[in-house]
């Protein structure tokens, strides 16, 4: 296979402490900054050139010039990314929608996964552990499976039945731990501590790379930046793709401004908003309620200054919908053709209030299929 060497800087020490700012080798496994605790994030700013597009490379390879990988890593991949950005006339206005439940296993997650199981792959783990409510659950079992590693996906043993048994016939061990969302991580955090490689989809900075092809996806798609683009936040790590995707485009000269990034929370489950809104103060009354939009349940997003700054920086907004406007707002999806996760109807009432804010192109990104929800 023809590989593009990246133009970037530290191929071979990735990772960078957002704390202290040491940076890690390609070969670190661990989940945060072995010196001081922080939170690792991608050492090299992020890059975009159209000439060095590789229309010939599987899934998200095609940008494989943007990754902070050395030119010897084999790709891995089912075929992410490419999904399609289809427009829909809605309220006398164009707005365009993409459908990121085409991926392999159903979700956003898998544009991040093929980037982390290269890795993964690449350095020599056999064996690694996840946390997580579904989507990220499966795409991590599901490549995995392609990479030949072992996977074993700790999940809330109230997780929907659909996608616990897609995790498991990717052949992950799958754990169902009694409790909230955030106590599963926990448990996750402790396995990592005592030596599991933790794959995590938040703490490891490798797939907000492949989260940011959905940027380059949609400025190709467009031949422009969109005003804003839509999409539901429980972590943040798609938006956060986004944003490195943009920047790029935009440092490159490619788009004259970032898209307004405006993340959408179900408002049983809503920290980013309450903090956007009404300060650090918003925090104290925030909860884990029940929310059907379980993919974006997530009351302590670990990268939520991160998303906060993106989308501040991006113009944005952070919006909260109310809990009784999400199955309607998934209906309302399917009716023009989308069949997507409750997770998803989130969007459906913001979209409303986006579009009297803006009068050029919105971008609404649907996160995850419908076809794994029992609702
Ligand atoms: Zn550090």
């Amino acid at each position: 296979m023809t590989q593009t060497p990246s133009p970037l800087s530290n191929l071979q020490s990735p990772y960078k402490c957002l704390n202290c700012g040491r940076l890690q080798p390609l070969a670190f496994t661990g989940w945060k900054c072995p010196v001081c605790g922080g939170l690792l994030g991608l050492a090299d700013a992020p890059v975009f050139d159209p000439a060095r597009v590789d229309a010939r490379a599987p899934g998200v390879w095609r940008y494989r010039h943007t990754f902070p990988l050395p030119p010897d890593l084999e790709p891995l991949s089912l075929g992410e990314g490419g999904t399609p950005l289809l427009a829909v006339t809605f309220q006398q206005r164009t707005v365009f929608f993409k459908h990121e439940g085409q991926n392999p296993t159903g979700s956003f997650k898998d544009r991040g996964m093929a980037v982390l199981f290269a890795v993964l792959k690449h350095v020599g783990v056999r064996a690694a552990l996840e946390d997580s409510s579904g989507n990220a659950g499966a795409a991590f079992a599901g490549y995995a499976a392609r990479a030949g590693i072992a996977a074993r996906v700790l999940v809330p043993a109230s997780a929907s039945g659909p996608k616990r048994r897609q995790i498991e016939a990717y052949g992950a061990e799958l754990v169902a731990i009694e409790g909230t969302r955030a106590q599963v991580a926990e448990a996750a955090r402790a396995e990592a501590e005592s030596g599991g490689v933790y794959g995590s989809h938040v703490f490891n900075p490798l797939g907000l790379a492949g989260n940011a092809t959905c940027a380059f996806e949609i400025f190709e798609r467009l031949g422009r930046a969109p005003e804003a683009v839509l999409l539901p936040v429980g972590h943040g790590t798609l938006l956060l793709g986004l944003h490195r995707g943009f920047k790029a485009l935009y440092a490159a000269g490619h788009i004259e401004r970032l898209p307004k990034l405006i993340g959408v929370q179900a408002m049983p489950c809503a920290p980013l908003w309450a903090v956007h809104t009404y300060g650090r103060e918003g925090l104290g009354w925030v909860t884990e309620g029940q929310t059907v939009a379980e993919g974006i349940r997530v009351l302590n997003p670990a990268r939520g200054d991160f998303v906060m700054s993106a989308v501040s920086e991006s113009g944005g907004a952070l919006l909260a919908v109310e809990e009784e406007t999400i199955l309607p707002g998934r209906d309302a999806l399917a009716r023009l053709g989308f069949y997507v996760e409750p997770t998803c109807g989130v969007v459906w009432a913001a979209l409303p209030k986006v579009l009297a804010n803006t009068s050029g192109d919105v971008v609404v990104i649907l996160t995850g299929t419908g076809l794994k929800s029992a609702l």
